[in-house]
């Protein structure tokens, strides 16, 4: 084998341009595709993923640079694997590199970490033992008895072969957990070595549900099961992840970007929560974990299952038109358990203001539920989707509002900090002591958020335990885990939070969920904006009474409303059927299909002239006839971080003719030079319009 040869690699970078990058490789040991090599690129070395082999190229050969190292010791990344990827980068019309090679951990990417990580795959490989490293059939602790409802789903889901995409929509408390964790045990049982997937929306569920599978399923190593997510290491997530890319790691418990990680024995996706818009990113590559996930179920021809209380309206009509079967679990798990009574307090009403002046957004009924859940030392959320002190700091005299610098948006009054912070760009300055146009002294907060709930809270309980969890109290590390334990453990009486403690947390002592200021949604912009405080209240309301009897509390304006009422009810069918028909009349998703094309400038005047020379280039493209295409306007938020930012729409009723239209006009716009541009995208399947 001393005989030299040279071949010719196609390798993905990550660079925004859609074309693989040659170099020469001359030796006897033959490249792979899905193999990391470390390349030279302009003036520097650059990690890339060879995606194929050619034996010719259309540049000379002298013009080709050279691979300067390959990682041999790392198992190539699948063909499948790649396909995915490549499926990704078209579909969210993106480059290739610029999508495969974020997907990867960073230390991976790391020359340097390479030997360390090789040795580490040794030893990974001499430790795993040559029989199945999970067990579904040995359980350690006692597994209850199956509800009817758990019975039949399991039933269904134990029988599928090949590709069958499920909706397992079970009410808040139904016992969904149970069904996933058979339904793996199950799994192994049948196959030891197979791997499986289970996502979550957040990092914080996590360690719930890796609680709940490593008490549950015997697992020879800890490596058989592990969590994948941006809180990790880098070390840590690499290990993990090439555990995966081993098959060592049996089942990976991931937030949606572990929905890329590589696993040759794929043969079940579990999609927990699957309505939560935390599977969309929100930046770079804006993919949705939930779609690619059905995706990848397809391209492996194994089971899916998406669950949730209240599933996204575009799951719900494929359920409704047969593409995925729909198993239902009707009734709450526990024996004693039935769904909360959900009232509606209507606060327009003098005789349900509170009668203590102290407490202005707590009325008189959630006072007084407030106080008798003390007295039996059961436990109260208070649910309010907005965090800091309050929303704006006001001038009353002049009618100045505080605003953010670099931002068109009002900065939030942190009190506890005396600091003005801008939830857009972290922009924090002090609170000033006058006003800044006409010099009044008296500033007044205007409005509520969750510091200040929790400050007029702590006075009328005095010696109660109130605690608080929003993004800002959990910035400290560990700190949202070890909230989440003192509520588990009861030492918690009062917790007042954001949409962070509504969700999947299966907290056995609350029997009461109070919920504030939440009408604003009623009358959003957003098209979404109803289906998303449905669900936020549905799951916020479902963590009540879910090991007895629970009660929610909504104060609102507007009692009467249909939201509202079909909430009252537990309505989720309802709810989902008016709110389809309303987007079948308005033609909305999921009736057609959406894409954005955002730019952003230094300028308003140069984003939007950047997007009417591309709205040009569109009207051009022969394919666009099929495509709606709307005016540039500037976004709601015209301006974070200095930058100004506007947006067009398109439209078209069939998803692949919107597809060819933005894949032939993508060229065009890459070709647009615009002065004062920063940055443009495409967006597709937007959630946030
Ligand atoms: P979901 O995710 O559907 O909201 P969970 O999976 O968190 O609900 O389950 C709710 C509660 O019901 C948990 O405390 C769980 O232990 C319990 N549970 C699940 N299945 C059963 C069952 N068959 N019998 C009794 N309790 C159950
Ligand atoms: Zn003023
Ligand atoms: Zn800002």
């Amino acid at each position: 084998m001393d005989r030299h040869e040279e071949w010719i690699v196609r390798v993905a970078l990550d660079q925004p341009t859609p074309t693989l990058f040659e170099y020469r490789y001359a030796t006897a040991h033959k490249p792979q595709a899905g193999q990391l090599a470390h390349v030279p690129f302009g003036r520097r070395m650059e990690t890339g993923l060879i995606w194929g082999i050619v034996s010719q190229s259309a540049l000379p050969l002298a013009r080709l640079r050279e691979v300067e190292a390959i990682w041999h010791v790392c198992p190539p990344l699948s063909a499948k694997w790649r396909a995915l990827l490549q499926f990704a980068a078209d579909y969210y019309q993106r480059g290739l590199g610029e999508i495969a090679l974020p997907a990867l951990p960073g230390a991976l990417r790391d020359t340097r970490r390479w030997p360390r990580l090789s040795a580490h795959l040794h030893n990974a490989q001499q430790a795993q033992p040559a029989s199945a490293a999970v067990s579904g059939s040995e359980i350690h602790i006692a597994a209850p008895a199956l509800t009817s409802g758990q019975a039949q789903a399991l039933q269904q889901l134990n029988t599928a072969r090949g590709f069958a995409p499920f909706l397992l929509h079970g009410v808040t408390g139904s016992g969904k957990t149970e069904v996933y964790l058979r339904l793996l045990t199950a799994l192994f049982a049948r196959t030891p070595d197979a791997q499986a997937l289970v996502l979550v929306p957040e990092i914080n569920l996590t360690p719930q549900i890796e609680a709940i599978l490593r008490a549950r399923i015997q697992s020879a190593s800890d490596a058989a099961i592990i969590t994948l997510h941006s809180g990790l290491s880098e070390g840590a997530r690499a290990r993990r992840w090439l555990a995966a890319h081993c098959g060592h790691a049996r089942i990976v418990i991931g937030t949606r970007l572990a929905v890329l990680a590589s696993l040759p024995r794929l043969a079940l996706i579990i999609v927990d929560e699957e309505h939560d818009a935390a599977y969309k990113q929100q930046e770079g590559l804006r993919y949705s974990a939930r779609d690619l996930a059905v995706w990848r179920a397809r391209q492996l021809d194994i089971p899916v299952v998406l669950g949730s209380a209240t599933p996204a309206l575009e799951t719900w009509r494929h359920a409704e038109q047969g593409r995925y079967a729909r198993l239902s679990l009707p009734r709450r798990a526990h024996f004693e358990a039935a769904l909360p009574a959900v009232h509606l307090i209507h606060t327009g009403d003098a005789r349900q203001r509170s009668a203590q002046n102290a407490l202005p957004d707590i009325s008189a009924p959630l006072l007084e539920a407030l106080r008798a859940r003390l007295e039996r030392k059961e436990q109260s959320l208070i649910f309010l989707n907005r965090r800091g002190y309050a929303p704006v700091l006001a001038c009353d005299a002049c009618g100045w509002l505080a605003g953010c610098a670099r931002c068109s948006v009002y900065a939030v009054l942190h009190k506890a900090e005396r600091a003005l912070r801008c939830h857009h760009c972290g922009l924090q300055t002090s609170v000033p002591r006058a006003c800044p146009v006409c010099g009044n002294i008296d500033l007044a907060p205007l409005g509520r958020g969750t510091q200040r709930i929790e400050e007029s809270l702590l006075p009328a309980f005095p010696g109660a335990r109130i605690a608080r969890l929003d993004a800002d109290s959990a910035r400290r590390k560990g700190c949202a885990q070890m909230l989440f334990d003192r509520m588990h453990a009861g030492d918690v009486d009062i917790l007042i939070g954001t949409q962070m403690i509504a969700k999947g947390h299966d907290f056995q002592r609350v029997t009461l969920v109070g919920i504030l200021n939440s009408d604003a949604a009623l009358f959003s912009h957003d098209f979404r904006a109803g289906e998303r405080l449905f669900a936020q209240l549905m799951q916020a309301g479902g963590r009540a009474g879910r090991a007895g009897c629970g009660e929610v509390l909504i104060q609102t304006r507007y009692p009467h409303h249909p939201l509202y009422q079909a909430l009252r009810r537990h309505d989720y069918a309802g709810f989902a059927a008016a709110a389809l028909a309303e987007r079948r009349q308005a033609r909305l998703p999921p009736f057609i299909y959406q894409a954005l094309l955002r730019a952003e400038a230094h300028t308003l005047e140069a984003a939007l002239d950047f997007l009417s020379r591309a709205a040009a280039a569109l009207d051009r493209q022969p394919e666009a006839v099929a495509v709606t295409r709307y005016d540039p306007v500037p976004m709601n938020i015209v301006k974070i971080r200095r930058l100004h930012r506007a947006q067009f729409l398109l439209e078209s009723a069939s998803r692949a003719a919107l597809q060819r239209t933005l894949s032939a006009w993508r060229p065009d716009l890459r070709a647009l030079k615009v002065r004062g541009i920063v940055r443009w995208m495409i967006e597709v399947d937007p959630l946030d319009i």
